[in-house]
């Protein structure tokens, strides 16, 4: 458990990336790099990461699961980031056809891949049957009808001579203590097959029918943001008899493992995670030689990440508050909207002040909600100009970003020794203007 800090203090070390540094003059940087340079440099709102930090997160990922154990892609995607994660012995799960193209386009072998989806169409299996993806996961019975129709001898969409290999997404009916949005584990979801109602022993019958087609294991995911690792535990323990009964040979749980946000937020680290998760396969009585593996996205990215933004008003409302409106907002991170999720803020200039002013950190969107910070402890002498920070944003944060009222998705930079090589170019008008007909 990483330490908790209060909300007034500084922004807490555990919330920043791993090479976070104070400069002789006091500024932060990451990976070697001033974060205000960096923001004049390539402009704001801007996406920093942590290179190291990235790689880091994803060798303990491997320590702690496994070389079977893939980068959940949804929470942070472009190429250099498929290229990392490959780089350091992890598998990469993708969710759409977009997902897989980014993923192959990065040069990763289709064998390192997993393919989720609920709802993945025709044209998406087709493109990962023929790209030769490591696992399918199905996740429904009308999915089950459709690669029975693609993998059909004749049909030509399976390449090559291994069987396509799947595994069957079982809902375990675990409910994570989590935000019920990101809470995928219970019984009423759209996710999967019930174990309780035997619908997942169904699939495996029906997918053991088919032609070309070999069930490789089980897969379960019990939903995101996850501090109480006894929910992983309970899963396991719902999942291991399914997997035993049927002798499958391969067991994934899914990702989920929280991270703090906040000062006065601790949570478990990836080897604590690893820990419950086997003792609990352990208590379980899983069978010898099946293969346990998992999806962690947002405990990989979510803290290498830091938002640099500039701020525009500064508009005092005495009695009631003050609110920062900085130069992104609600597109770059809709967390805060969706999910109510809280954010620390701070000046990247004195990252070591102590934060007395308490603003509202609003964005430039056209509507009220467009909140980033409800109740930000920041500088008292926080000013128009300043680079803002906002840490803990490496996850679902670009990945969700959309450009609402035409606010261009920001840059992305990748940071390590000194050097800043950006990974994804900022939007442009033209890029935006280029989908008009
Ligand atoms: N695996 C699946 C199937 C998911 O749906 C998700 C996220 O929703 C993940 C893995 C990654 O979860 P997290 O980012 O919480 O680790």
């Amino acid at each position: 458990m990483t330490p908790a800090v209060p909300p007034e203090d500084p922004v807490a070390r555990h919330l920043l990336p791993i090479t976070a540094s104070v400069s002789s003059a006091g500024a932060l940087s990451v990976g070697g790099r001033d974060l205000v340079g960096l923001a004049e440099e390539f402009g704001t709102p801007l996406f920093v990461y942590d290179e190291e930090h990235l790689r880091i997160r994803c060798r303990e990922a491997v320590a702690a699961f496994g070389p079977g154990v893939a980068y959940a892609t949804k929470a942070f995607l472009c190429k250099e980031m498929a290229v990392l994660a490959h780089e350091e012995g992890m598998s990469l799960d993708v969710s759409t056809g977009g997902e897989l193209a980014v993923v192959l386009a990065a040069g990763v072998p289709a064998e390192r891949l997993v393919m989720h989806g609920n709802n993945k169409s025709a044209g998406e299996l087709v493109e990962a049957l023929e790209a030769g993806a490591g696992r399918i996961v199905v996740d429904s019975f009308d999915e089950i009808e459709r690669l029975s129709r693609l993998c059909a001898p004749g049909a030509g969409a399976v390449p090559g001579p291994r069987p396509l290999r799947v595994l069957v997404r079982v809902t375990p009916g675990v409910e994570a203590h989590t935000h019920e949005y990101v809470m995928t584990g219970q019984e009423d979801t759209k996710f999967g097959f019930s174990l309780a109602t035997g619908a997942a022993d169904e699939a495996v019958s029906r997918l053991r029918s088919l032609p070309g087609v070999e069930l490789a294991g089980a897969h379960a995911h019990v939903g995101s943001q996850i501090f109480r690792l006894d929910a992983f535990a309970r899963e396991v323990a719902a999942m291991v008899p399914f997997v035993t009964r049927h002798l499958l040979g391969e067991c994934c749980i899914g990702g989920g493992l929280g991270v703090a946000y906040l000062n006065d937020e601790a949570a478990p680290s990836m080897a604590e995670w690893a820990t419950v998760v086997r003792s609990a396969f352990a208590d379980a009585e899983l069978p010898p030689g099946v293969r346990v593996t998992a999806e962690p996205g947002r405990s990989i990215v979510a803290t290498a990440g830091i938002t640099l933004y500039r701020v525009g008003t500064v508009k005092e409302l005495p009695g009631l508050r003050t609110y920062v409106a900085v130069d992104g907002g609600m597109s770059d991170n809709p967390r805060p909207v969706l999910y109510g999720s809280g954010y620390e803020a701070f000046l990247p200039r004195e990252p070591l002040s102590p934060r007395a002013m308490v603003v509202r950190v609003v964005g430039k969107h056209c509507e009220s909600g467009d909140v980033l910070v409800e109740a930000a402890h920041v500088p008292a002498d926080l000013a128009v100009g300043d680079v803002l920070a906002t840490p803990v944003t490496g996850a679902y944060g670009y990945a969700m970003a959309s450009n609402y009222n035409r606010l261009p998705r920001p840059a992305v930079l990748f940071v390590r020794g000194g050097q800043a090589r950006l990974v994804l170019r900022r939007e442009t008008t033209a890029d935006m203007l280029a989908l008009e007909v």
